[in-house]
């Protein structure tokens, strides 16, 4: 069965496409968590980083964000995450990676540990 995200790909679902080619689609996040969040996701089926074989064309998924980061004028900064497995909260089982910027981002981690 088609993933949430290929039915965007084949457009059977509406999304603001920002950005494809033959191997990555990228769109608006319909829950944006900063001011630009933008999906990039694979033309193939993986379901997510563990998944994702050891050789093929997968620095398309990089060099898109860095396309794309350029595209909406995020010469600031960026950042590029991927969320693996239940503990990282992937909620969508085909491999995508979130674009995220248009201000500052502050930490990451877990809330609440001391560094
Ligand atoms: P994950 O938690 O799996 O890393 O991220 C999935 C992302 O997909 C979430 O940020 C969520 O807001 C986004 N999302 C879920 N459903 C849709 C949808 O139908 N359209 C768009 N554009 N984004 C979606």
């Amino acid at each position: 069965m088609a993933t949430l995200f290929s039915k965007i790909i084949n457009r059977e679902i509406p999304a603001e496409i920002v950005f494809e080619n033959e191997y990555v689609v990228a769109f608006r996040d319909i829950q944006p968590q900063a001011p630009v969040h933008i999906l990039i996701v694979p033309r193939a089926e993986i379901s997510g980083l563990a998944e994702l074989p050891d050789s093929g064309d997968h620095q398309h998924l990089l060099n898109a964000a860095k396309v794309i980061a350029e595209q909406e004028g995020l010469g600031g900064g960026y950042r590029v995450v991927i969320n693996q497995g239940a503990d990282a909260g992937q909620t969508v089982f085909h491999l995508h990676a979130h674009l995220l910027g248009g201000a500052p981002l502050g930490g990451f981690g877990v809330p609440g540990l001391d560094h």
